[in-house]
């Protein structure tokens, strides 16, 4: 996975090396949209601005940010810096191509951590998890439940 430059090759303007941390067993996964430049540079997920609101609510939830970092699988839907969108506010969506080239990374990290609780953070995330049909208000604080092999 760090040596992936695949959505490079097919021309989008990311910024390698792929983000994400952890290791097997871990018990719990987060995943995000996708690393901003600031985590490219720290080396590891939800660094600056998005990590500290959720590192607010993770501490609401009894969880001290050293220690769930120390523990627990923190990935994304796609995990190179996708840069600025064309606005300059913010940081571009990954593209569907770009979203389906990294999805076997997710899938392996998936099936090899094989977490109790996967916590999915932002829009594109949720999306892999339920119907995009539904909104968000029907969706926070709604649990699916998965096998350890298929959804159920
Ligand atoms: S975003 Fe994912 S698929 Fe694309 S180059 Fe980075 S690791 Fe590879």
């Amino acid at each position: 996975m760090l040596a992936c430059r695949r959505c490079l090759e097919d021309g989008y303007d990311i910024t390698p090396p792929p983000v994400f941390s952890g290791r097997p067993g871990a018990q719990v996964m987060i995943i995000g949209q996708a690393p901003g430049n600031t985590e490219v540079l720290a080396g590891r997920p939800m660094n600056a601005g998005s990590g500290r609101r959720l590192f607010e609510w993770l501490a609401a939830a009894g969880w001290e940010e050293d220690d769930f970092r120390r523990r627990h699988y923190m990935t994304s839907v796609t995990r190179c810096y996708p840069g600025r969108n064309s606005s300059g506010k913010g940081d571009r969506v990954p593209t569907r191509v770009e979203q389906a080239n990294c999805r076997s990374f997710l899938e392996r990290e998936i099936a090899l951590v094989n977490p109790r609780l996967i916590i999915p953070v932002g829009g594109l995330a949720i999306k892999l998890f339920y119907a995009s049909s539904l909104r968000l208000e029907e969706i926070v604080g709604r649990a699916a439940y998965f096998s350890s092999s298929r959804p159920c």
